[in-house]
This record gives C-alpha cells, structure tokens and sequence, in this order.
C-alpha cells in the first residue's frame, strides 16, 4: 500500500509543453493527488506535433501525426479501443495504407508510362526484408559501420532486382519513402546499427483513428484535468534552477522559477520539460540557468531531428481511378544522389531539385477529392520557404507530367511548415551514424540535479520528456506519451509514503 504525501499533494509543479508527453504527465499527477499542476503551452492551441484541422469541410486533415503505431503495449491504441475512437470499416481503408506501396498504388516513371504493378511490388518487398532485417538487429558485422542507405545500398547491388530496368529506380524510390519514417534528408544519415534499439509494437504500423483523430485521444487527457490546469499562449523564455533559499528570502522556497516571454513567472518544486528536441537543438543553451551539463547537451547536439511535412491539395473533382490509393512518383535520378546533400538547404540550388523530394501523393480517407504528397529533410525545409502557391503550381505539374492525365484546378492547398515551427523546428527524432542511441536518449531524459552528485540540493526540479527521450518508441505518439507517463511517476515515487509492513519494521 502507499499513498501520495502531504508535500506531494502540495508540491508546485509546472510543465512546459501541452503535447502527448505534458499532457500524459499533467494526468498522471493529477489522478495521483497532486493539486499544484500548471502545464504551459507556447502555441495558441494545445497538442503540440499533434494537430486535427477541419480546412476543407467537417471532415479532419491530419498536419501531424496520422497514426497509432501497434496496438499490443502500445497505451494510445488502448485508450482509443476503449472509448470507440479508433476507425471502423471501409472508409479508412486507404488511409490504413498509406505511403507505403499497396496494390492500389499507381507508379508512373518520368516520361509518363506507367511501372507494371508486378515489378514495383518485387522490389518493395525486397526493400522491406532489407528494413526488417536492419529492425530486427540480425546485422551481420560488416554492416554495422555502415548509414542506414549504405547498407541498402550493398545489399541491393547484390541482388539481381539491380540489374532490371526500374529495379533501381524503384529501389531510389522506397528509400525516399523510407526517409520519411526516419524524418531524415537521407538514409545516409542514419545509423544502421541503431534501428535495433526502436521496437515496432505488434499489431501493425498503420493503425488509424476515426473521424474524431488524434484531437479525440487529446480531448480525452484534458477532459481529467481541471481547465485552468492549462494555458495556452505562455512561451517560456528561460527555466532558472537550483535556486537557493536565500535568494527567494521565504522559508517555503521553491528550487525553480519559470520565466515566460511575456514577463509572468511560476515558482515550482518541479518542472518538466517536454519541448522538442529541435526547440532544444535551437535554445537548451539559453533556455536553462545554470547551463544544462555537458552530457545533456551533448545528446541534444548528437541525436538527429529531422523534418517531414505534408502537402494536401484539394481538387475541383476527382481525377484518379476510383480504385487509386496513390500516385507514385519514379523519378529518373532524384536527390538520393549522395554529392546533393552538401548542398545549402536554404540556397538557391534546392530550386530545381527540391520537388524530387516528393515520394507521391497519396489518397485521403473521407475527401474523395483530395491528394496528400510527402516530402522529408533539407527540400522539406526548402519548400517551407516557397508560398502555397508556388507549392501547388510545381505540384500540379509533376501530376500532369508524371500522369500525363488531365488535372482540374486546385480549389485548396494546404502545406504544413513543421520545421520553421519555432516551439517545434522540426518533426521527429532520428540517429545519426556513430551515436549510441540508448546513451543519448538516456542522458536526454535524466532529471536535474544529478542526485548522485548534489545531495544537498533538492532532487528533480527540472525534468524532461517527450518522444526524444523515449529509448525504444522515440518517433512516436506513444514514446511521447509513456514519457510523461514516466516523469510523472518519477515525482509519484518521490512524494509517495509508503506503508510499512512487518518486515521493514524489524
Ligand atoms: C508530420 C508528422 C507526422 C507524424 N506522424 C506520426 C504518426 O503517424 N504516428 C506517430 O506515432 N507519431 C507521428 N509523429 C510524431 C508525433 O507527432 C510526436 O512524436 C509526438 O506528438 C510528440 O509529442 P511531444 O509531447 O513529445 O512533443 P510536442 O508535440 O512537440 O509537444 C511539445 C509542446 O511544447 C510546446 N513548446 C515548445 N517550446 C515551448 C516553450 N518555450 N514554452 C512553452 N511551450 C513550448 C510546443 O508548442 C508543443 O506543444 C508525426 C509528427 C509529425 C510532425
């Protein structure tokens, strides 16, 4: 038996971030008795990567995260089971297959002809043996020095699939697809030896919500908290610690003061911090009085942050063949090309190649008449700078060059910018060749003050979630929300009494 502790239920904690991984912490605490909870939320809408908009009719567009990954341990699905949000039938079909290849995607190569379904599905399947194997940690030793690309690479040109005339063209093509579940500019950036350490949650990679989205599983967390528990539009600008109790001259001090950029400030035994790991990468150096140490920072600086955005466009009717869940793009040569990554990502010289980025547009569930293209890395970051319309205008284009199918007009575009988002830079976490995953990901979530070695000072004043500091399900909806999970039962642990039994007394 245990139970929270006076100075539990008093302790003053705020948290910085209302996405999964703040809001997962500000339900635990608060289920658990804690009475002092104040999330702080940058943004003027709450959830953070999460992000259930209505632009084309009352239907939902995902801008960020789209899917449950795995439904055995995975918390979300759970949640969305239980309250009959997760999606039924038919209607969701196409948006169960997404950018990866299914037998209702149309792959067309540069001049317009169409690639026999037969010969993309041999090679896609080839690819996602190669994935598995690199997943499942069954490397052989001569990999592990390897990118992740550089170890498709090898094991491709082995294969006789590279000797057929699309098969590496179609192989470019899975890789750019595969950059997106990476949230990297190229698989030459991402280590092999690491994928390991990321563990696929049974039950499918695809699950999809229903027409509630991702804002219904959100609704459900800020249903349990007590509405002025959140506030929106509170940037915090620097997070000052290990405050003495002179400096505060009350005897009830608090270790923490949290400065917003409007000038109000909170007092707190505990903060967690659940920004991003790209608001980290711009501002852990500023943001955090004394300096955070040098491994933490260190791990914000090795682990990779990268971004993927999405391009919706809502045509005046449909143009594909009703059976068409994608139409995929083949190209030629594309910036797979090793030399293009020395590349500036803002310069002038993405300006003829950063479409080449695009892996096709998929089909969305719910709107018969709108197409959703992907696009990842330094071009994702390129694009963000051009207007909607010239986006629309070179999407158009590819369409009906690739197609050579007549293409209505646009009625609606819509890009999501998640990389120049200031209070996220970004959109998910990725390893880089040479970093050790588990170290970074470890030392990015460990609490302040290191207790071993201040133990004087008041334990876990400052404390970080967030899908970044998740060891195995970083990425995700789930990482970001078992990490909130995980600090908060930290402070829970903390503040909790145990009840003595016979044993302990003796
Ligand atoms: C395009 C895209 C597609 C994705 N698809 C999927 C998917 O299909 N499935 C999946 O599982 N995951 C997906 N993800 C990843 C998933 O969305 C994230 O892993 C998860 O939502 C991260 O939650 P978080 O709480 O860790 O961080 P965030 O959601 O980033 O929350 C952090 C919060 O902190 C706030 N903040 C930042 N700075 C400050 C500050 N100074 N003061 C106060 N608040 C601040 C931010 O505004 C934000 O609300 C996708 C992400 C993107 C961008």
């Amino acid at each position: 038996m245990s139970s929270l502790s006076h100075r539990g239920r008093e302790a003053r904690i705020v948290i910085v971030g209302a996405g999964f991984a703040g809001l997962s912490a500000a339900e635990t605490l608060v289920k658990a008795g804690f009475q002092n909870v104040q999330v702080l939320e940058a943004m003027g809408r709450l959830g953070g990567r999460i992000h259930t908009t209505r632009p084309f009719s009352e239907n939902i567009i995902e801008l960020g995260a789209n899917w449950i990954h795995g439904q055995k341990g995975n918390p979300l699905f759970q949640l969305a089971q239980e309250h009959g949000l997760l999606s039924e039938g038919d209607s969701a079909r196409i948006m169960c297959q997404p950018h990866s290849v299914t037998s209702h995607d149309y792959f067309f190569r540069e001049d317009g002809t169409q690639i026999p379904t037969e010969d993309v599905d041999e090679v896609c399947c080839f690819f996602r043996q190669l994935t598995s194997r690199a997943f499942e940690s069954e490397l052989e030793e001569r990999h592990n020095g390897l990118s992740f690309g550089g170890y498709l690479d090898s094991a491709f040109s082995e294969s006789p699939l590279a000797t057929l005339n699309d098969g590496p063209k179609v192989f470019e093509w899975c890789k750019r697809i595969e950059c997106t579940d990476e949230a990297s500019s190229s698989l030459y950036d991402v280590s092999v030896s690491q994928l390991g350490f990321y563990i696929a949650l049974e039950g499918g990679f695809f699950n999809c919500l229903g027409p509630g989205g991702y804002q219904a599983l959100l609704d459900l967390l800020l249903k349990s908290l007590p509405p002025e528990a959140v506030l929106k539009n509170q940037a915090v600008e620097t997070v000052q610690w290990d405050l003495k109790a002179e400096e505060q001259g009350q005897e009830q001090w608090c270790p923490v003061r949290v400065v917003c950029e409007n000038g109000e400030s909170y007092e707190a035994d505990h903060v967690i911090v659940t920004v991003s790991l790209g608001v980290l990468k711009e501002r852990a150096r500023t943001m955090f009085t004394p300096a955070l140490p040098k491994s933490k920072l260190c791990a914000v600086e090795r682990l990779g942050f990268g971004t993927v955005d999405k391009i919706y466009l809502q045509f005046s009717e449909r143009f594909w063949p009703e059976d068409c869940a994608g139409i995929q793009l083949v190209w030629n040569q594309g910036p797979e090309d090793k030399d293009v990554y020395s590349c500036d990502c803002e310069g002038e010289s993405w300006k003829d190649t950063w479409f080449k980025k695009i892996c096709g547009f998929d089909t969305v569930a719910r709107h018969p008449t709108v197409l959703c293209g992907w696009i990842t890395g330094r071009e994702a970051l390129y694009m963000e700078s051009l207007k909607d319309s010239e986006v629309r205008d070179v999407c158009v284009r590819l369409l009906k060059s690739f197609t050579g199918w007549s293409v209505p007009e646009v009625s609606r575009v819509l890009v999501s910018r998640w990389g120049h988002d200031p209070y996220v830079c970004g959109s998910y976490t990725f390893i880089p060749p040479g970093v050790n995953a588990v170290r970074e990901h470890e030392a990015l979530a460990a609490p302040l003050p290191a207790e071993s070695r201040y133990p004087k000072r008041k334990p876990l004043q400052v404390l970080f979630a967030g899908e970044a500091t998740h060891v195995n399900f970083y990425t995700t909806t789930h990482g970001a929300y078992l990490s909130g999970v995980r600090e908060a039962q930290r402070l829970i642990s903390h503040y909790t009494d145990k009840t003595m039994n016979s044993s302990e007394c003796t």
